[in-house]
């Protein structure tokens, strides 16, 4: 027995039958979910494996018609799958129904329609006079059975959409979603069945990190969302099989204000985007830079704004604005970053102190007098929080949008478009926004990801969104030819000076 099988095998028998899932809000126990083992994974993915041919035989039309009775089924469920989110997050009932329910219905109708003219076949010209009048294509077939590991802060948009078109191009697919949030996805699931979706080729395996390891090992390709650190863990151990891997990690994102803008709406965004979900979004607004002019006039706005805001057990339609965090950690992680800021001389204009109460909760919380020597400007906080900074003008407000590991989307406001524009674009950022932030990501065409490494590799949405769940095939015909080639043996002087003649008219290319 190798080293690794006899440490799998005695974290196996380590490892609890059963993990328990809270209402984070109010700490109540919701139930209880299998905690899989290795060898539970690995037959999971066996009665996957034997399930995709059937599956991908059915062909776009096929797979498109379950897709669209599933889209359905999720507005005919819209209510209970929004409070099962809502039970398990702790999020804002809006927060589950605008960026969870509206995504998923919008993508299973999206993926149904774009997978076969993303994934057509094309036929390719070549200039090679080697392949001349030869039928070259490309086309795609699907990987097999993906893994997909998701976090906590969006079970359904983040964790199971990542799904839907790994199913639309024709896999298997099991997803492990975070051990914090397992119900959503097991709702779901119920929901493929009732669509028609073929037993054994989507499957939900629960359970904690082992349980996501295990399914590293048993897949084709991984799709990760979650924190920087356990992305470079699954890359790592992906790269032992050379299994391709597509991960969406970690922001940071900044906004800038500059001094034309429209401080109301910018106030707005920044309050708005900054707290949405409880701040636990990958794309949040996490630090905010303002030109000088008019650094007190938006400060004195967002603080008005975010003052405002009812935070509370989330109800149903319209019960609070900002819900409660997550993740126990998560807690702990917010608390650090604003009790570090204000030792170092940040003040927090409202919020800042975590309540004594039943629950994870965080006040949304305002802080300035902040500087990127503070964790709060550079660590991933991933909570209620937005740090405000003055600056001199664009060119530091740049500087510092730049100065992180971090570089998923930004955002830019300002009255002239060229100008916000050409600031946005010197982001070094997978998107950038102007005048907007976030909703880009509701835009299934335009393409999500990171632009530095911290934040990830690969993209989703768009046509890499489905073609990295796809094995690539080239093709080549030859449907006329001579019986035996110009090139193909025996080499004799003759022919090899025609061809030599040949291939230097053919590569002089265009005169200068
Ligand atoms: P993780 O990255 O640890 O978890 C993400 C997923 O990976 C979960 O399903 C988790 O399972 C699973 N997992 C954990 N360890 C392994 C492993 N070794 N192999 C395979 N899968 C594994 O996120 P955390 O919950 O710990 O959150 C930490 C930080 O990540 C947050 O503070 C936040 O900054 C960031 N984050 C970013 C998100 C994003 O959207 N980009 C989403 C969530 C968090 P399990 O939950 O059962 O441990």
């Amino acid at each position: 027995m190798t080293t690794t099988t006899k440490a799998r095998k005695r974290a196996a028998a380590a490892q609890p039958e059963q993990i328990r899932v809270d209402n984070p809000a109010t700490g109540e126990v919701l139930t209880h979910v299998p905690n899989l083992t290795a060898a539970e994974v690995a037959e999971v993915a066996a009665r996957a494996r034997a399930a995709q041919p059937g599956w991908e035989q059915l062909g776009f039309e096929g797979r498109a018609a379950v897709l669209r009775r599933m889209q359905r089924w999720v507005v005919d469920h819209a209510d209970e799958v929004a409070r099962t989110i809502c039970s398990e997050t702790g999020k804002a009932y809006e927060d589950a129904l605008l960026a969870e329910i509206n995504y998923g219905a919008a993508a299973f109708g999206f993926w149904a329609k774009q997978a076969p003219s993303y994934l057509a076949e094309t036929r390719v010209r070549s200039a090679q006079p080697l392949v001349a009048g030869k039928k070259l294509v490309q086309r795609y077939r699907p990987m097999g059975l993906v893994g997909v590991i998701g976090p906590w802060n969006y079970p359904l948009t983040n964790s199971f959409g990542d799904c839907i078109p790994a199913l639309a191009a024709g896999n298997a697919v099991l997803l492990k979603p975070s051990e914090l949030t397992p119900l959503t996805s097991l709702l779901l699931a119920e929901g493929l069945a009732a669509s028609g979706l073929p037993d054994g080729v989507f499957n939900v395996v629960t359970g904690t990190g082992a349980t996501g390891s295990a399914l590293v090992d048993e897949v084709d390709m991984v799709m990760f969302t979650g924190s920087t650190a356990t992305g470079r863990k699954v890359a790592a151990q992906a790269a032992q099989r050379l299994v391709p891997v597509s991960l969406e990690l970690g922001g940071k994102d900044p906004m800038i204000v500059l001094a034309d803008a429209d401080l109301e709406r910018a106030a707005t965004h920044a309050a708005y985007y900054s707290m949405f979900n409880c701040g636990q979004t990958c794309i949040s607004i996490e630090r905010c830079y303002v030109e000088a002019p008019v650094y007190d006039e938006f400060v004195d706005l967002v603080t008005k704004k975010v003052t405002a805001l009812r935070q509370g057990v989330p109800g149903g339609p319209g019960s609070v604005d900002v819900g409660s965090l997550t993740s126990p950690a998560q807690v702990d992680i917010v608390e650090r970053h604003v009790r570090d800021a204000v030792a170092a001389g940040a003040r927090a204009l409202t919020g800042g102190q975590r309540p004594h109460r039943e629950g994870l909760w965080f006040p949304p919380t305002v802080l300035v007098d902040v500087d990127h020597d503070m964790t709060i400007m550079r660590e991933e906080t991933f909570g209620p929080t937005l740090p405000v900074m003055k600056v001199a003008d664009a060119q530091e407000a740049v500087r510092l949008a730049n100065d992180s590991e971090y570089g998923l989307c930004g955002s830019v406001f300002g009255r002239d478009l060229e100008r916000a524009e050409a600031v946005a674009r010197r982001l070094e950022v997978g998107a950038v926004t102007v005048n907007d932030a976030l909703v880009n990501y509701t835009a299934l065409e335009l393409p999500m990801g990171g632009a530095k490494p911290a934040s990830g590799i690969g993209r989703r949405h768009g046509k890499e969104g489905i073609t990295k769940y796809c094995r690539q095939q080239s093709v080549l015909v030859s449907r006329w030819h001579l019986r035996r080639d110009l090139h193909t043996y025996p080499y004799r002087a003759s022919r090899t000076r025609v061809l030599a003649r040949l291939l230097a008219v053919l590569n002089r290319g265009a005169k200068d």
